[in-house]
């Protein structure tokens, strides 16, 4: 047995060949930046995220420091987000130049509100929540904070397109929502790409700038930034795998409900079976990870030690942000993700059930 955490291959050949069709339509036409692809791929994000507008970028942290840099933060404002997140969210808001500070999870991985009220000071300028794992967070209480202190919040959707909370699509909550379609995302493409979707005019029409060196159409540079566009081809194929998300998710969802109903007499299944989740990770806690990732690798089994050192406490950080996370380190000490990708067969998942119980029974 092989069962490989992701599988990047493209085996579905009736995907391969309409991806490739695309791929030579952008090709033979030349419209190689901004083709009509962008636009169109634009356009479907954002009513799918029911906002306005959407700015495609080059990857899911320029969506997240555009957008920060797009409503002024900087220097001397404070962000609020996670101590639990891949490093990407802590990079796109210290490289504004603004001071983040950390809000303590809850046991579902998500940011705590009750943390968040605490961290609040005459600085605060935005939150930062991330919707870890395809799961959104408590957003009804974040945007209640926001709108008490007068703060925005700019949503790290980077793992959780197509996840909803109340029926609401991820993305749609907060002023701002930010999405990463690299290759190991739920929605990916082959290659990096990002998007970030908004109702405000404004902050459009600067993601467009700041995307684009701070210039106005390669014209006067109205600001520094950097070259962070999407590029046509992955727009281009953005648009056929969106018509295979669903049975993906559907296909995560079923793998997660087999997981979480054989598992959870044996293990913490923080992320339960839900409707709204797409997790893009399944991960389980348990004191024993390190031995049972290492007993699962040993029957060709992939599991994965997502996140084992907590954004504030890596090296470029700790010095500065030292930053003391009860929750957080303890999830971080005992997640193990589990394979969960639309190839595993229900015999695989089965065959991964089997032995996380012998291991536990050994
Ligand atoms: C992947 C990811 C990002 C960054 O996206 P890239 O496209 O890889 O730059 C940001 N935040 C979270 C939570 C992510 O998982």
């Amino acid at each position: 047995m092989n069962i490989p955490y992701r599988d990047l291959r493209v085996k579905d050949e009736g995907l391969r060949q309409k991806l490739l069709q695309a791929v030579e339509k952008v090709l033979s036409s030349g419209r190689i930046m901004f083709g009509p692809e962008v636009e169109e791929f634009e356009k479907k994000m954002a009513d799918l995220c029911c906002k306005k507008h959407a700015v495609g970028l080059g990857s899911g942290t320029m969506a997240i420091y555009l957008t920060l840099r797009g409503l002024d933060i900087g220097p001397g404002d404070e962000v609020i987000t996670t101590p639990l997140s891949w490093i990407a969210t802590l990079n796109a808001i210290t490289l504004t130049g603004a001071q983040p500070v950390f809000a303590d999870v809850d046991m579902d991985f998500n940011i705590n509100p009750g943390r968040i009220e605490e961290a609040v000071t005459s600085k605060t300028k935005c939150i930062v929540p991330v919707h870890l794992m395809g799961k959104v967070c408590d957003m009804e209480q974040i945007l209640k904070i926001a709108e008490k202190h007068n703060l925005y919040v700019v949503e790290d959707a980077a793992q959780a397109f197509g996840a909803r909370m109340n029926d609401a699509p991820a993305g749609s909550f907060g002023h701002a929502g930010c999405f990463s379609m690299n290759p190991m995302k739920i929605f990916c493409a082959y290659g990096e790409a990002g998007i970030v979707v908004t109702d405000d005019d404004k902050l459009c029409e600067k993601l467009k700038t700041l995307r684009y060196l701070g210039t106005l159409n390669r014209g006067d540079c109205q600001y520094p930034s950097f070259n962070g566009k999407i590029d046509t081809i992955h727009a281009a194929m953005l648009l056929i795998n969106l018509k295979y998300l669903d049975k993906r998710i559907e296909r995560g969802r079923e793998i997660a409900g087999y997981y979480n109903k054989e598992l959870k007499d044996i293990v913490t299944c923080p992320q339960g079976d839900g409707p709204e989740h797409v997790y893009l990770s399944y991960a389980i806690l348990t004191p024993e990870r390190n031995e049972l990732a290492e007993f699962l690798q040993s029957k060709g089994i992939e599991a994965k030690i997502q996140y084992p050192v907590l954004m504030p406490n890596h090296s470029a950080y700790r010095k500065k942000y030292a930053f003391h996370a009860p929750v957080g380190q303890c999830l971080a000490d005992q997640m193990l993700s589990l394979p969960n990708q639309d190839y595993m067969s229900m015999e695989d998942a089965s065959f991964v059930i089997s032995n996380v119980k012998n291991f536990f029974s050994r």
